[in-house]
């Protein structure tokens, strides 16, 4: 075995083979995979092999699709059989509600380039012959799913990458990782130490106890799944002999079930309700090639759906059934990327559907450890995700909600309850008691509406329960002042001497004076964004920086990787450290007036002014701007003063008939007033010009700044895409994000997100076409719920599109 190597990867089950692949074939040939025993030797021996390109994240879908594309590349390159049945397939609705969601899926597949096809049930039970068309309302098919063999593509990967160059040792046990002071990984194996840059934890079902070596407690769980194979059954051997093929692979949504063919019988698995937990709080390391018993009763009332939706099976032996363990992150997404605060130590795991998502994961996470970046827009996977806050307890409930819900549909409305409240504000019982109903972010409770008194949301794909309502929240603002909360929002604090140097080289726009604000687009190498925050300059060299809440682990990783080594800079996410309310609407500076003795007046405060303001008694950072996009404060305390800040401005707006807006209100103000957000609008595929944020771009900044060069090519060249917002006729629904956008007939885009804009009285989506379409009057229309609606450029906000509101 090798002494020294540029990669270790840790684990020879299917992700790991994959990410050594990949390495490999980018041109890192100096890298060895360790595994403990033989390869497949944690969860990925058992599997059922299915593999499917449908994804609710579209970003995560595409990269399934290049995982099944690249099945024949690794079977030629190693001359290993995968056993790969491409037979395509079925998902089933038997409810309206989902075939509803399977229309939003078909049109994610439109441009996504997902052959997809909504189809009536007796057409499906023409496709597949063992359905009962009858239980099902309508179905979709999908060309592209599939089965295949665990351990051949398992093989086949580690067989590519060593004749790419790749060294697997196997029977080789990593037992422990230590930092040198040099900055190399000691990989400690029972066959000696390998010294490398960068180790990389596929440990699958160990990958906690891998993680734990290196201080890492990963938010990963494995639960039990079962499956059952069938004796052999005639009408799967009638159909084999009439069509010359095999029965394809179904989705039985509503049953929880998945089906396939299975030599002469039929494969059936199911995520069960009545879920159970493996291995709680550590991986036995002498657990391998074992199956753990199976427990009929627990998967019964699944397997009572499908022996209806299916009755063939209702005549048919059990041969066998298969129960083994496999791992998931708290939402179902693998945990992929680079570690904060351990340069050099990356993660592939709670890979909970390898066969599907492996070879995308390997792409990945190949290209960010070669080129710095993954290459495609994978935050749906990134492990920067989670926090701290995503502990073990935390990430057990989540996950058996996760595992409990596979094939649940989640409405645009849902929150999910399991593992919450955990991280709250001390206006948390105060606002509850308002009617608050809660979303989360990152962990912490956000109000998203005020329902009154027997008021709930109902579930739906439409406008709901509480449309009126958070219309009249937006009322509100545009007709008086509101006031949320918004401690959600990650808050950096920046100090130091080199601090106004080092963000100005960090951050694409110009610097803001002392007592000034500005927005601060931030930018990748490739001149691609990878944030977009609030830059505030707060004085005496301190500087405060706002920005996405679901970002600050993301965030904080790249800040803390780009930091000077002298300590000149210091950079601090003050989380729930700093709280945080908003007041927005033309009367909100009166309400401030009455709760300072500060000079709040338009020329004395002027938009994007920050200063140091008491509010009523609490200390308060406060800042002229708002995501309304209407006159507005931001206002942030410690947590100690929130409520009195709080008390303060709500008695102050008692006159002026303050009311609360939660985030959907905010949705609907921001809308209209075609602001983007992180995440959804501005994402790190897109460069700031498509985005529409080169006009907070600094171009000519002398002292440079990270991607500079690629984002004045972008500007020269004029970038291939254009966010546009879209006034859309839509009636009873408005769009999520991910539908797709039409032109003349065409599938030429895709919403990032949109809702209705009360104020505006419109449905509006946002979203990106090609350039080339970007400026066309009409000619659009984007798909709700399967139906195409007229849709039209609304290229000028609906609201106060010339500033005057809030700027005055
Ligand atoms: C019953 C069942 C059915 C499934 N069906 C499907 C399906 O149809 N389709 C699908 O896509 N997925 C399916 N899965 C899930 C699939 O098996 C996993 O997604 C996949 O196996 C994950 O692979 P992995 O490489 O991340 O982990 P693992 O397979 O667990 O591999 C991790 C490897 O790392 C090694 N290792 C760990 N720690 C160390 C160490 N310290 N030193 C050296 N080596 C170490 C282990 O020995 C092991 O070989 C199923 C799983 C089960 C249990």
């Amino acid at each position: 075995m090798k002494s020294h190597a540029k990669g270790v990867v840790i684990g020879g089950g299917v992700v790991g083979c994959s990410v050594l692949f990949h390495l490999a074939r980018h041109g890192w040939t100096d890298v060895v995979l360790l595994e403990r025993d033989e390869l497949t030797s944690g969860s990925t021996w058992h599997a059922a092999g299915g593999m499917h390109t449908i994804n609710g994240d579209p970003n995560v879908a595409k990269l399934q699709k290049y995982t099944i594309s690249l099945y024949k590349e690794i079977e030629e390159l190693s001359g290993q059989a995968t056993g790969v049945h491409l037979t395509g397939g079925v998902l089933l609705a038997a409810t309206e509600a989902r075939l509803d969601w399977l229309r939003g899926v078909v049109s994610k597949g439109r441009y996504l380039g997902i052959d997809l096809e909504v189809i009536l049930a007796k057409e499906a039970a023409e496709l597949m012959p063992l359905i009962d068309p009858k239980q099902f309302v309508g179905a979709v098919r999908n060309k592209e799913d599939g089965h295949l063999d665990p351990s051949g593509v398992t093989h086949a990967y580690a067989k590519a990458a060593r004749k790419l160059g790749a060294e697997v040792e196997r029977f080789t046990k990593v037992e422990d990782i230590v930092r040198r002071p040099d900055g190399l990984w000691r990989v400690i194996t029972n066959r000696g130490d390998v010294i490398t840059e960068q180790v990389v934890n596929a440990g699958g079902l160990w990958a906690r106890e891998v993680g734990r070596m290196v201080g890492l407690e990963l938010p990963v769980l494995a639960m039990e799944h079962m499956y059952l194979i069938t004796e052999d059954m005639p009408e799967v051997a009638d159909w084999n002999k009439k069509t010359g093929t095999e029965i394809i692979h179904a989705v039985d949504f509503d049953g929880e079930i998945y089906l396939r063919q299975e030599r002469g019988g039929m494969l059936m698995g199911t995520y069960e309700k009545a879920n159970k937990v493996w291995s709680e709080f550590s991986t036995p390391w002498n657990f391998g090639h074992e199956l753990l018993e199976p427990d009929i009763d627990r998967i019964a009332p699944s397997l009572e759906v499908g022996f209806r939706h299916f009755p063939a099976f209702q005549k048919t032996g059990i041969k066998q059934i298969i129960n083994g363990p496999f791992t998931f992150a708290p939402d179902g997404n693998p945990l992929v990327g680079p570690v904060r605060g351990l340069p050099g130590f990356w993660v592939a795991c709670g890979v909970m559907a390898g066969f599907s998502q492996g070879g995308g994961v390997g792409l990945a996470l190949s290209n960010w450890m070669i080129e710095g970046d993954p290459g495609a827009d994978i935050w749906a996977m990134d492990v920067a995700r989670y926090g701290d806050w995503a502990t073990m307890t935390y990430t057990n409930a989540k996950v058996r909600e996760n595992y409990s819900r596979r094939f649940s549909i989640r409405f645009p409305n849902e929150e999910l309850p399991a593992g919450r409240p955990l991280k709250t504000t001390p206006l948390y019982d105060t606002l509850s008691a308002k009617g608050a109903q809660w979303g989360v972010a990152f962990g912490l409770e956000v109000p998203l509406w005020y329902a009154p008194e027997g008021v709930k949301d109902e579930f739906s794909w439409r406008r709901s329960t509480d449309f009126d309502h958070v219309g009249s929240e937006v009322a509100a603002v545009r007709n008086g002042v509101g006031l949320s909360e918004i401690s959600s929002f990650a808050k950096y604090k920046v100090t130091g001497e080199g601090a106004a140097a080092w963000l100005d080289r960090l951050l694409a726009c110009r610097m803001p004076k002392p007592g000034r604000m500005t927005l601060a687009p931030m930018l990748k190498e490739d001149g691609k964004l990878i944030g977009d925050f609030t830059l505030a300059n707060v004085g005496e060299g301190d500087w405060f920086v706002a920005g996405s809440g679901v970002a600050e682990q993301y965030h904080m990783r790249w800040f803390e990787a780009h930091l000077p080594k002298d300590d000149s800079v210091q950079i601090k996410s003050l989380g729930q450290k700093l709280t945080g309310l908003a007041i927005a609407g033309p009367k909100a500076r009166a309400v401030l007036a009455k709760v300072t003795r500060a000079d709040v007046s338009n020329p004395a405060f002027p938009f994007m002014a920050v200063a140091t303001i008491d509010i009523g008694m609490a200390r308060c950072l406060v800042g002229r701007v708002s995501y309304t996009g209407d006159l507005g404060y931001e206002i942030w305390m410690p947590p100690e003063y929130q409520r009195a800040a709080y008390q303060a401005l709500i008695t102050a707006g008692e006159e002026f008939g303050i009311g609360m807006f939660g985030s959907r209100a905010l949705n609907a103000l921001r809308l209209e007033k075609n602001y983007g957000s992180w995440a959804r609008e501005y994402r790190p595929i897109y460069g700031p010009l498509e985005a529409g944020l080169d006009r907070f771009v600094a171009y000519g900044k002398e002292a440079g700044f990270i991607g500079k060069e690629a984002a004045i090519a972008e500007r020269k060249q004029g970038g291939k895409l254009r966010l546009r917002a879209f006034i859309v006729e839509a009636t009873d629904a408005d769009v999520i994000g991910d539908e797709a956008i039409w032109h003349d007939g065409v599938v030429r885009g895709w919403v990032t997100s949109g809702g209705y804009a009360h104020n505006a009285k419109k449905s509006i989506a946002m979203g990106y076409v090609p350039k080339e379409i970007a400026d066309r009057p009409d000619g659009f229309e984007i798909e709700i719920l399967g139906k195409r609606h007229a849709a039209r450029i609304q290229a000028t906000p609906l609201f106060d599109a010339n500033f005057e509101r809030m700027r005055a």
